[in-house]
């Protein structure tokens, strides 16, 4: 039986593959909200990081006023201000997926 919950989840698994796209980018790409987007995330990062031959990557959120960077954040969404200069200019997080190489000897 089809899944369009399923469906969605895996089109946007290939969509970043190689490649990093922020919730926005998905969001008008797949035609659902951002909202959507980061509902799915959580998921999607739990399905790659069972799968040894791939990579969950995500490119941090950034201050554009002072350059903080959102490094030891752990949650998928966006920051709504920097704590380093209380700035609201913050970037949006933006999530890939990486093929890892596999190294048997
Ligand atoms: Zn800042």
């Amino acid at each position: 039986m089809p899944d369009d919950q399923f469906t969605i989840r895996q089109q946007i698994m290939q969509g970043i593959t190689g490649t990093l796209r922020s919730a926005r980018e998905l969001s008008s790409q797949f035609g659902i909200s951002q909202r959507q987007v980061d509902g799915h995330m959580p998921h999607i990062l739990r399905s790659v990081s069972r799968d040894k031959s791939r990579r969950f990557v995500m490119e941090p959120s950034g201050c554009h006023e002072c350059g903080y960077e959102f490094l030891t954040r752990t949650r998928l969404t966006r920051p709504s201000r920097c704590p380093q200069c209380r700035g609201k200019q913050i970037s949006t997080p933006r999530y890939g997926i990486e093929h890892r190489e596999l190294k048997g000897k």
